[in-house]
């Protein structure tokens, strides 16, 4: 396992699935885990699973609150901007309101508390930031084209903020994991007639687990990736490989 311990981490969407997992494994690994979400009893929970995790409840649609949440936040060496939704429509009947709603948590948001909190990583000479984007940057997907455009932004706005950030010693890298049976992947997955062409087409004939995502995320914080910034690293089991 990388080593993490002793690093103060941010994770938003910290409330479930890979962004609750990513809270207790950093939590395990000797990290002070922050960790960001919108429902409050889903914090509750992870508190519950580990009281040494710090609970920020935000909505990150709001902008000024999002940033009022994080003036608390003194120390930090690392950021995870996992928190994401998924609207997925045809193309022929998206609405306006799909588009605000999407782009305003998966790429408003994540500019907004990487904002917020690359000074204090500034004061310290130090950090790393993972994004989390997905597949879906890589790879057109049927009936996902606001989140495939979500999170190509996602890419592309981290291989800027890579540059600026650099002179710095912060660095900044995105995951970008195939499905994850969450329960935002379970949505559209979990149907074998959509699930099952998807996984064939996976060199590896399986869609990833929350570990999998976690342990790269991982791995993205610790200073075995030191030299690594500016970059995407799939999670895919070889799909965008094809
Ligand atoms: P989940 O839906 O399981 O969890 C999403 C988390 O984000 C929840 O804790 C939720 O908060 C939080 N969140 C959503 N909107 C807000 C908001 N407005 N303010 C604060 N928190 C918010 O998703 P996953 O764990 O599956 O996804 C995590 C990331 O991984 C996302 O960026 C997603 O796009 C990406 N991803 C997921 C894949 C998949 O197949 N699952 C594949 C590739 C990428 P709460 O529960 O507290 O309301």
């Amino acid at each position: 396992m990388s080593c993490v311990a002793g690093k103060t981490i941010l994770v938003t969407g910290a409330g479930q699935g890979i962004g609750k997992a990513l809270c207790l494994k950093l939590a395990d690994n000797g990290a002070t885990v922050i960790a960001l979400s919108r429902t409050q009893n889903h914090l509750d929970e992870l508190v519950h699973e580990n009281c040494n995790i710090l609970p920020v409840q935000v909505d990150l649609s709001n902008w000024q609150e999002t940033k009022q949440a994080l003036t608390c936040i003194n120390n930090i060496d690392g950021l995870v901007n996992n928190a994401g939704i998924a609207l997925n429509a045809p193309l022929l009947q998206i609405t306006e309101e799909q588009i605000d709603r999407s782009f305003n948590i998966n790429v408003k948001a994540l500019i907004n508390v990487t904002q917020t909190v690359v000074p204090k990583m500034i004061e310290k000479k130090q950090g790393s930031i993972v994004n989390v984007s997905s597949q879906a940057s890589l790879a057109g997907l049927a009936e996902h084209t606001v989140y495939c455009g979500t999170k190509a932004a996602v890419d592309g706005l981290t291989r800027a903020m890579a540059l600026e950030l650099g002179e710095h010693n912060i660095r900044v890298n995105t995951v970008n994991p195939t499905v994850v049976m969450t329960a935002m992947g379970k949505q559209v997955w979990s149907n074998p007639a959509k699930g099952n062409p998807l996984k064939e087409k996976i060199p590896l004939h399986r869609f990833a687990e929350v570990d999998d995502v976690v342990d790269a995320i991982i791995f993205l914080l610790s200073d075995g990736s030191k030299m690594i910034t500016g970059t995407n690293l799939p999670i895919d089991g070889g799909y965008t490989a094809v």
